[in-house]
């Protein structure tokens, strides 16, 4: 599973970049990759160079004008989280209200694995909507709930919860390991009024009942998947009595759903979880050193005291793996459920704004690019030219021209 590192930004040594700059041909040549795969590699290969063009941003305050490389705005490029992140936060507290919030994590058999690398977006789909199922009835059952609070305790209302998951499909050495992140809101939602939970539990509710209610769920949905022949499998599974004893072999396997932490702001959580949104498989800050057609990298043993270790791989290996996390092309890995958006709307609760959590001291907080010679972080983007040579948006002048002249600035790709 993946644990977030509360480390400061520091400019990593090594990159995802430099990876594929060095090992990116032999790889491509050796392996058959997918249009997106391909797509990923060539983007996170030209991010931030001369290939992708350039843009130069005026200060608001002191109309000093800087010039940068493009972005390529890929979401498996580890350089290009950051405005994403930032921009999520703002959006995300828009709908956080002032109650508790709970992190949960729904995870399968590792056996599965074999099934979904080859299913990815049926199986995502079917993860996604057998955990997201599981918690929404747990929450409409009233038991779990502070009903006391309700005016009218003799009605029986619908009770909503309030949600989002994160797909992650690695483990922390980049392997396969398909799960998913969930963030309650620690309030059941009936109507535009919320009841608080009965129980003051690490979770809203009972981990063991929920795991074998996802398990139910999510077995159903392959065996449908099967029978309907959406699956693409190995030969074996083509007899069904392979394939309803290897189904048979899996539910007698671990499954488990896990609290992992609860937060009593909705600015830390949404903080803490943009920590896990926007993220790749690796982030640059992991990687040790890149030579010899060998990557080695940090991560994290849960089996060993969550000791921090070093990882060696061949550049063949560190690549496939990489790639394994590249998800279906448009695929949201990000998804709300229930009464999210109603949220906003809720009487009486403090809505959170952007304004209260940029007081907040967090040194994984993403932050935004300063002025060089003021300090501001108000600028505006006065024009983008592409990898062509052709201005994409903006104005470009004679006195930008001059200034890029000036300063030298290397536009030749
Ligand atoms: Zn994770
Ligand atoms: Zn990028
Ligand atoms: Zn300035």
């Amino acid at each position: 599973m993946c644990k977030i590192e509360n480390k400061p930004n520091i400019i990593p040594s090594y990159e995802m970049q430099d990876i594929f700059k060095l090992y990116a041909d032999e790889y491509t040549s050796n392996h058959t990759l997918t249009s997106i795969q391909k797509r990923a590699i060539t983007d996170i290969r030209n991010c931030r160079t001369s290939v992708l063009g350039y843009n130069a941003k005026e200060c608001c305050e002191c109309k000093n004008i800087e010039f940068s490389y493009n972005s390529c705005r890929n979401r498996n490029c580890p350089k290009c989280q950051g405005q994403k992140r930032f921009q999520w936060i703002e959006d995300r507290l828009k709908t956080t209200i002032n109650v508790p919030y709970y992190h949960t994590v729904f995870t399968v058999p590792n056996q599965l694995f074999c099934l979904a690398i080859f299913n990815q977006k049926i199986f995502y789909d079917l993860l996604f909507k057998s955990a997201s199922d599981t918690l929404k009835l747990f929450g409409r059952d009233s038991k779990y709930w502070n009903m006391k609070d309700l005016d009218d305790e003799s009605k029986q209302p619908k009770i909503d919860l309030a949600f989002f998951g994160i797909l992650h499909t690695w483990g922390q050495t980049l392997v396969y390991h398909p799960h998913i992140h969930f963030i309650v809101a620690g309030a059941g939602i009936i109507g535009d009024e919320i009841v608080e939970p009965k129980y003051n539990a690490k979770f809203l509710f009972p981990v063991k009942a929920m795991s074998k209610v996802f398990r139910g769920k999510l077995v159903e949905g392959i065996k449908n998947a099967y029978y309907d022949d959406q699956l693409e499998l190995d030969d074996d599974f083509k007899d069904c009595k392979y394939f309803e004893s290897f189904i048979d072999s899996i539910v007698k396997r671990k499954w488990v759903v896990y609290a992992k932490s609860q937060f009593s702001s909705s600015e830390r959580i949404v903080e803490y979880m943009s920590r896990y949104t926007h993220r790749t498989a690796i982030a640059n800050s992991r990687i040790i050193s890149i030579e010899n057609n060998t990557v080695r990298f940090r991560y994290r043993d849960y089996k060993d005291n969550n000791k921090i270790k070093t990882m060696k791989l061949s550049s063949d290996e560190f690549i496939k793996r990489f790639l394994y996390h590249i998800p279906p092309k448009r695929y949201h890995r990000i998804r709300y459920y229930g009464a999210v958006q109603r949220l906003s709307k809720i009487k009486h609760e403090k809505i959170v704004t952007i304004e209260n959590s940029e007081n907040q001291i967090n040194p994984d907080k993403p932050t935004k690019p300063k002025c060089k010679k003021c300090q501001s972080t108000k600028s505006e983007t006065i024009v983008v030219v592409d990898g062509n040579q052709k201005v994409v948006q903006g104005l470009m002048t004679p006195k930008i021209l001059a200034l890029k002249r000036e300063i030298q600035f290397d536009d030749s790709s």
